[in-house]
């Protein structure tokens, strides 16, 4: 059992985080993580309204009786939600936890806060993350450049900015961009976080509501398999390389591209279209380097087991057995 001041934030027996994922964090994946004894975050932009975000924050209530969070995204979209109306149906149906993500919270803390919700906030710089501690946000995750999704402008890896951001900070820090097993896990404790925070990998479980062609390509595909796209646009993306993938950076390699004239490639509905359909060569999958690590399949639960008894044992083989051998040999 590792206790942390994240494991105590959330109430939860594993230091281990599902961030939102757009498309794939659903009730199906979060109450499994929870179930685990993790904490997991339902994506609110997957839903086209607030009343549908409701919908399925009590569908996943059906399938878990621990708490569980709402990722909300505040980045460029090309569908622009009523982020408020979003919080009211968190704050209505009794949310406990949000995280917040792409960009600052400020307009909307006050009104996430009048609910008595924790917020946890990701982002990709330490600069980011003193203004998220500094607007109140409970804890912040911090994405190294390893990270799927939206690592930032900055090109800094986890090695570095996690232990930048665990000096900075007073609120606990979770280390998110290549953690997939426990040997990340002992390593982002080393360096000062509380906990972990995995995309890519909790992609490729048995309870992710995706094509099943999704889940094998994330195992087939190493750590060099990822490209970083919309980086014209001061909003890279690191995702899987495919034929979409080359066609944005073929356009984005001719100078003065627009949002405009990648959408046909990179609209989140392309997207979801292939994570249902299992076509993946067409629409953009987020993909993290840590896809390098992944090799198989296992559920939530046979995953977070595989995590927690692999960081026990690091901790124990390397770590305690080097502190036994450093009091060196008993005398009389
Ligand atoms: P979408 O269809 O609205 O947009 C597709 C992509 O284009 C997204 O990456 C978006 O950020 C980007 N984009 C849109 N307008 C832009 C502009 N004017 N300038 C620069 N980039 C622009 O995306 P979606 O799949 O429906 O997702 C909705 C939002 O949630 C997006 O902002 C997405 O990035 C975000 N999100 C990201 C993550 C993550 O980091 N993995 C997780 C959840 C949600």
């Amino acid at each position: 059992m590792i206790k942390t001041r994240i494991t105590e934030l959330f109430n939860i027996e594993r230091p281990i985080l599902q961030g939102g994922l757009m498309w794939i964090s659903l009730a199906e994946l979060t109450s499994a993580v929870v179930n685990a004894g993790g904490m997991g975050f339902i994506t609110a932009l997957t839903f086209p309204d607030p009343e549908s975000l409701r919908t399925e924050i009590r569908r996943c209530r059906e399938m878990t009786s621990r708490d569980f969070g709402i990722n909300l995204t505040f980045l460029p979209t090309l569908r622009p939600p009523d982020y408020s109306s979003f919080i009211q149906v968190c704050i209505d149906e009794g949310i406990k936890f949000i995280e917040t993500a792409g960009y600052n919270p400020e307009a909307y803390i006050d009104h996430i806060k009048s609910g008595g919700i924790t917020v946890i906030h990701k982002c990709t710089s330490v600069r980011h993350a003193l203004k998220a501690q500094e607007i109140g946000c409970d804890a912040v995750t911090i994405d190294g450049f390893e990270a799927a999704g939206h690592p930032g402008e900055d090109d800094v890896t986890s090695l570095v900015l996690v232990p930048l951001a665990s000096d900075a900070l007073r609120v606990p820090v979770v280390a998110s961009g290549g953690f997939a097993d426990g040997r990340g896990l002992v390593a982002a404790l080393g360096l000062g976080a509380d906990g972990i925070n995995m995309g890519t990998r909790f992609a490729a479980t048995k309870e992710a509501p995706v094509h099943e062609n999704i889940k094998k390509t994330l195992v087939e595909h190493s750590e060099l398999d990822t490209s970083l796209i919309m980086r014209t646009l001061g909003n890279t993306e690191r995702v899987l390389r495919n034929p979409s993938v080359e066609k944005v950076l073929e356009i984005e390699g001719r100078g003065n591209a627009t949002i405009e004239d990648i959408i046909p490639y990179v609209s989140g509905l392309v997207g979801k279209a292939m994570l249902e359909e299992g076509d993946v060569r067409r629409g953009i999958l987020s993909a993290g380097q840590s896809m390098g690590l992944i090799h198989d399949i296992p559920s939530c639960r046979e995953l977070m087991d595989r995590i927690m008894a692999q960081a026990e044992e690091v901790i124990r083989e390397k770590f305690l057995q080097v502190l036994t051998s450093e009091r060196g040999p008993e005398t009389g």
